[in-house]
Order: structure tokens, then sequence, then C-alpha cells
């Protein structure tokens, strides 16, 4: 694992050198190829529920958002999903969904018994702040994972862009944590370019990361909904001295790259927001500088749209099969494989072919001296 310091990732969040952030990249591929392999894994993702009764203030499913249309899937809809990425030899399914009460614990529980008796399939859930009964049960029918962004390591700003649902429930920090008590791999994440976020906030992201030993981290750009306050400016968090940073492709690759370092062994998905912001090239560019993962979308096509939680959002029209099939020739056209199993953490010696650069020896990545302090 990689030592870099507060100072030192900070430095690097500010490199704007060309050459200087090529050697970053370079580097973070090589921890990446070294650690976790060629492999890149496929996870399918069903957004199940666009409900939401919270109301944060940058997403597009925000209950205040009337303009959205509202969708839940039926059991029998998701299940066949689940069929789906079976036949298209994924490894894992990702149910994700606002925070929809009226996906009741009993029945997840039920769809996630039913996956892991029916299917070899990993299931990871995405549901929001749940209790802590139901974060239990979930895990005891047979959920594997856990993603839950915690957004921002500035407690501040997440409280101005993420208001609580009660006075006193726990913050998401204290979920990852409880996540990984009760066996669960536990997936945390930042948006990058949320208006407020400084770079010395990014920094401590990072350090989150490794402090927390998340097994997976989600990346994305911030993508400005027109129907948010955050969107529209209505809400402006204030900087407090320090300097905006900037929702730029750039600037998520550095973030990917630093992460691969802190996070050596993690699984890291080049994201759906990644593609959103550079549909040709976005999502092969993240699994260049450190990602080893991607998320094809299962969601039928008639509910992919009206999963609105930022606009423009890549592959809305695909059929499942068409975005398998677009994936896997990207993954190629790089050198690399689709994973096969379940590909949790820690399981990259699976396959011989993936730690092939294992013996290499890493070179220290030096902090460039023309990089801006
Ligand atoms: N409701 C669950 C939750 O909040 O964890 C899961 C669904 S939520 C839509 C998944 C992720 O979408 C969030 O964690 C957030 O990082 C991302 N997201 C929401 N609004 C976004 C925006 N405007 N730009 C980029 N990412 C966004
Ligand atoms: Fe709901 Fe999640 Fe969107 Fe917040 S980020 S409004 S919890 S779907």
């Amino acid at each position: 694992m990689t030592t870099l310091t507060q100072p030192e990732l900070l430095q690097w969040l500010r490199e704007e050198n060309p050459p200087a952030l090529q050697e970053l990249y370079a580097h973070a591929d090589a921890v990446r190829q070294r650690y976790v392999g060629d492999a890149v894994h496929l996870r399918g993702l069903i957004e199940v529920s666009s409900h939401c009764e919270r109301q944060c203030m940058y997403c597009g499913l925000r209950r205040a958002n009337e303009s959205l249309e509202r969708y839940r899937m039926t059991r029998e809809e998701i299940l066949d999903c689940a069929r789906q990425a079976v036949k298209l030899g994924y490894g894992t399914v990702v149910m994700q969904a606002g925070e929809d009460q009226a996906l009741t614990a009993e029945w997840i529980a039920e769809l996630v018994r039913w996956i892991k008796r029916e299917t070899p399939l990993a299931v990871t859930l995405s549901l929001g702040e749940r209790s802590d009964d139901e974060l239990q049960m979930w895990r005891e029918a047979g959920a594997n994972r856990y993603l839950l962004r915690f957004e921002t390591s500035d407690p501040k700003l997440f409280r101005t862009i993420h208001p609580e649902r009660r006075a006193g429930d726990p913050d998401r920090l204290m979920l990852l944590r409880r996540l990984k008590e009760l066996g669960y791999e536990a997936g945390g994440g930042v948006m990058v370019g949320i208006p407020g976020q400084r770079y010395e906030s990014l920094a401590q992201d990072l350090l989150t990361f490794r402090a927390l030993d998340l097994d997976m981290i989600g990346i994305g750009p911030y993508i400005p909904h027109p129907k948010t306050p955050l969107g529209t400016g209505q809400l402006k968090p204030q900087l407090e001295g320090g300097e905006q940073v900037p929702n730029s492709e750039q600037m998520v690759y550095k973030m990917v790259a630093l992460a691969r370092m802190v996070c050596p062994d993690a699984n890291i998905p080049s994201t759906t927001a990644l593609a959103t912001i550079n549909k040709a090239n976005g999502r092969k560019q993240g699994l260049q500088v450190g990602a080893n993962v991607v998320m094809p979308n299962l969601t039928p096509v008639k509910y992919r749209a009206l999963y609105q939680i930022y606009p423009a959002k890549a592959c809305i029209e695909e059929s499942a099969t068409d975005c398998s099939q677009c994936l896997c020739g990207q993954i190629e056209s790089l050198g690399r494989f689709t994973g096969r199993g379940s590909g949790g953490r820690g399981h990259a010696e699976m396959d011989g072919r993936t730690l092939a650069g294992a013996a290499a020896p890493l070179v220290q990545l030096q902090v460039p001296n023309y990089a801006i302090g």
C-alpha cells in the first residue's frame, strides 16, 4: 500500500502538468495490474425503484422533484434481470434504488434468498440508509455487498447537500463501519466537483477510503440536475477560504488513480457518470487509470430514462445485451478480459491470468517537484 500523505495527495490533486499526470496514471494502472490483475468484473445494475423519501440537494430522484414519473419494478421483473445476468455471464447483480420504504425488509430479503438459491450470483444492495435490523436481515438472507457512497468527507458540506432524515440518525461513515461489522463487503465513494467542495476535502476523502478499508470505491463527477436546488444554483454552499474543485473528467481520473494507490486491492468501477460526461471514451479511460469494474445496466429499457439521477445519463436506450456487447468490446480493446466468478475483493488470484504483473517490481512514484504546492 502506498503511504501517500495528505500534502502529497493534495499536490497530486492540484497537478496540471500533462507528463506528470501521465506518470500518475501509468503508476496507478501498474498498481491495479499488480493487485487486482487484468480482469474487468461486470456487475449487472438493476435500478429497482425510482421512489425516494429523501431530499438530497443534488439528485434528480429527490422527493420534491414532481416532474419525474416514478416506477417500482415487480418481483418477477427483478428476477428476470437476475436470470439475464446469469445468461450474460455476469458474476454479480447490484440492486439499487432511492430510499423507498415500500421496498420492505422482508420483500428484499425474499428476493435476495431467491437469487442466492437459484443462481451463482453475488448480490450487492444499494438501497440507501436503512435500519440496522434491515441491514442485518439482508445479510442473513445472503446479500454479499452494500454500496453507500459518503459523497464527501466534509461534514458541513455533506449536511448542506444531504439533509438528515431524523436528527441523530447514523451518518454514512458510521453505516459503512457497521456494514463491515455485519460481514458485508462495503462500498463507499464520492462525487467530484460538488459546489462548495475544496481540494483539501478530496484529499480527506482519499484518506477516509483508506481509514475505512473500503472493499469498493465509486468515484464519479457531480453532474448538475436542473430540477434540484444544487443544480439550479438556488443552493450555493460556501467555500470558506478554499478553492472550488472542478467537476471535470481530469479531476475524476486523478481521484480514481489516487484511490487505486491508497487502496490497491479495492474494487473500483469506471462509473456511468464518467461515461456520461465523455460518452466516447470515459469508461475506457477510467479503466486505464486504476479502475477494474464496470456496471452494465440490466434495468428494463422502459424504466431506464426514469431513473434520472442526473441528465443525459449514458446507456439509457441500449438493451442489456447491447450494453454487455459494447462493454466487452471496450474491455478487449484494452487488452483486458472480463472477469469470471463473483469478483469479490481479494479474489483476483482465482484466475491465473489476472495477476500476470504481480512479480514486476513497482517503481516508487515521486511527487514531481514542479507540482503546484
Ligand atoms: N439512494 C441510494 C443512495 O443514495 O445511496 C442509491 C441510489 S443514489 C441515486 C446513487 C448515487 O448516485 C449517490 O450515492 C450519488 O453519489 C449519485 N448521484 C446522485 N445525484 C448525482 C448527481 N447529480 N451527479 C452525480 N452523481 C449523483
Ligand atoms: Fe434518494 Fe439516493 Fe437520490 Fe438521495 S441520492 S435523493 S437517497 S436516490
